[in-house]
């Protein structure tokens, strides 16, 4: 019966969100659903959801008003929310302000669902998942790019920050999962894994006793599996997302040189000021953040180095913003995901204090840091100008390709449909912020 049915997955938020809709997708085809383009033409719609910000949040609740209309025309429709809302959603608020939505589970229950949708409408048949929701096998979006979760949830608490009560305390994968994963994904042509983890430099193997014993690192966890995943034949890049500047020891350091390694590296700073820093509960200082930035320079000198950085957070003044730039100059990053400090319920930050930078005040700092962004990602991507680039190419239309080079750069070139998949080699003939131009060689 379940065949007739159809489900339509809306995510916001971050990769990890993602790769979590490839799992709940999974978990639906399971049952017998089938994927449908648009909302109005399903029967169950699950909407993942992002806590990061008021305004994602506000954008959740503004889909489930609207779905509430739909069900007026289809009684029968299932709307459920999952994610990070659910998750942090202790006192049960967010929920009141979701009435009309049947299902509202964390996402770690996802291997619920089947369970919880039969009860609902007994003809959806319910199947056994996972013990585990990372052990569902998911349904991925690519045939030569993958997101790997590796690790679930974080203790760290910086002040702003809905991770630990949305995802919960850190748990980590098992290696002997994550390297069959990759290995079943590079026997069907898989050739890019991007690593997910909330500090994935922290992982910590539950089951190290699967680490090759020859490998080259003898401490870090990490760089152990980044080697053991270096190893595996039809993997071409790897790349990783998001470390904590403290866990970059000299073994992940070194392991940034391994051959597969793409040559960027996202690197959280948030602000470059040390009393900011210290109320964010980053655990590090402006000083420490420099020695690091030089001394992976000194390890692989070409390497692209992205970060975070929020602006006008509680008790954040002109000078300390000042120290963000300068540090930003100084750092030279080739890309940066800024944002607007916005207060989250719940978190130490809203219970320590003020929310006390207006809003006009944060926008014209995120416009500045923004604008030495744009000029210095300009003058950094000219660098790149008769290079070649090796871009894997993940869209063709056209005969425009585009794809990311190994610095995760957006790369466009001339080509045709059949090079969707492959790693090509092109040559750079024009810079722009946000856009390489190139030939194919
Ligand atoms: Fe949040 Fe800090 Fe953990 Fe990152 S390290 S997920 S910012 S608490």
């Amino acid at each position: 019966m379940s065949g007739q049915y159809k489900y339509h997955i809306i995510t916001f938020g971050c990769q990890m969100n993602k790769s979590d809709s490839e799992r709940l997708a999974s978990v639906l085809e399971s049952m017998g659903l089938r994927a449908a383009d648009k909302p109005e033409q399903s029967d169950v719609i699950m909407i993942n959801s992002c806590s990061v910000r008021d305004s994602a949040e506000s954008r959740v609740y503004g889909k489930v008003f609207n779905f509430s209309k739909f069900k007026k025309q289809k009684p029968d429709l299932i709307v459920g929310v999952t994610g990070c809302m659910p998750g942090r959603d202790k006192d049960k608020k967010i929920l009141a302000k979701m009435k009309n939505v049947d299902l509202f589970f964390p996402t770690q229950e996802m291997i619920m669902l089947p369970k919880r949708l039969s009860e609902i409408n007994p003809d959806l048949v319910s199947v056994s998942a996972a013990e585990h929701y990372l052990q569902i096998r998911p349904n991925y979006s690519s045939k030569f790019q993958a997101f790997i979760p590796i690790q679930t949830g974080c203790d760290h608490f910086c002040t702003y920050c809905v991770v630990p009560y949305a995802r919960g305390r850190e748990q980590n994968r098992s290696l002997k999962e994550i390297l069959d994963e990759i290995k079943s994904l590079s026997f069907q042509g898989c050739k890019e894994v991007t690593l997910l983890g909330e500090i994935v430099n922290h992982y910590v193997a539950p089951d190290r006793e699967f680490f090759s014993r020859d490998n080259i690192y003898k401490k870090n966890d990490f760089a152990k599996l980044l080697w053991e995943i270096n190893q595996i034949e039809g993997i071409e890049r790897i790349h990783w997302t998001g470390p904590h500047p403290i866990y970059m020891d000299e073994e992940v350091i070194d392991a940034l040189t391994l051959p597969k390694q793409v040559n960027f590296l996202h690197l959280p700073v948030q602000s470059g000021n040390n009393e900011i820093l210290k109320k964010m509960n980053r655990r590090h200082d402006r000083e420490f953040y420099f020695e690091l930035i030089k001394k992976i320079r000194k390890k692989k000198p070409e390497i692209a180095i992205g970060t975070d950085i929020i602006v006008g957070f509680c008790g954040e003044t002109e000078k300390h913003f000042q120290d963000t730039l300068n540090l930003y100059k100084e750092c030279e990053f080739d890309i940066a995901y800024i944002a607007q400090y916005s207060q989250r319920s719940g978190t130490a930050a809203a219970k320590a204090f003020g929310d006390d930078v207006s809003k006009a005040e944060k926008k014209r700092r995120w416009l500045e840091l923004q604008a030495m962004m744009e000029e210095i990602t300009l003058r950094k991507n000219q660098a790149y100008l008769d290079k070649e680039a090796s871009v894997l190419v993940d869209n063709c239309e056209k005969g425009i390709c585009s794809g990311n080079s190994g610095e995760m750069k957006r790369v466009y070139f001339r080509g045709d449909e059949s090079m969707v998949g492959s790693i090509m080699a092109v040559k750079i003939n024009k810079a722009q912020e946000w856009i390489l131009w190139g030939e194919m060689v």
